[in-house]
């Protein structure tokens, strides 16, 4: 097994990956009722992903419909709904707005990766990792090299 720093330096060969499309609903795991809503890209944005490219947690910067641009933290998983053999693409943007936005436009940059996927034994420790990943993904984000990326035609074009 590829140990955490193996795992790090296999994702960043793939970074900065740009990605855009609409947000859709995704498999109501509820994670708006844990408090981390986690807006779905479509399977064709998922597809271009590189094949290579690890799954697990990466962290960067995410605008809807144009507007602000935020910091987000997003997993790449396999899809228990296609038995596994389709990835998702799930980012919980770090920003509280007043309504869904389903149908928008989501653009991403992700620029770092935290971890790979695991499973938890409980509910409780599935959303102390995921505390964990925002906090951890704010912190990296205020690194200048990090805020150079919000900075970008990507997100000011349409
Ligand atoms: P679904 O299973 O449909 O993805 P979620 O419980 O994950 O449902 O909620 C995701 C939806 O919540 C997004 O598609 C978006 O419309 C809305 N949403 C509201 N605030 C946020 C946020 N800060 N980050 C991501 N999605 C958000
Ligand atoms: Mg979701």
């Amino acid at each position: 097994m590829r140990g955490i720093f193996g795992c790090v330096r296999m994702a960043e060969k793939f970074l900065p990956h740009y990605a855009e499309g609409e947000v859709v609903k995704g498999f109501g795991r509820g994670s708006k009722e844990l408090g981390i809503p986690t807006a779905n890209f479509p399977e064709n944005v998922v597809e271009k992903l590189p094949a290579d490219m690890p799954t697990g947690v990466y962290y960067g910067w995410a605008n809807v419909d144009g507007g602000e641009v935020h910091k987000m933290c997003m997993s790449v998983g396999w899809n228990p709904y296609y038995k596994n053999t389709k990835k998702t693409m799930e980012t919980h943007i770090m920003h509280k707005f007043q309504d869904d936005f389903y149908g928008s436009r989501l653009k991403v940059v992700m620029v770092g990766y935290i971890r790979p996927m695991s499973t938890f034994a409980s509910l409780d420790e599935l959303i102390t990792a995921i505390k964990n990943d925002i906090s951890e993904s704010d912190r990296k984000l205020e690194e200048p090299k990090m805020q150079h990326y919000k900075v970008n035609n990507f997100f000011a074009s349409s």
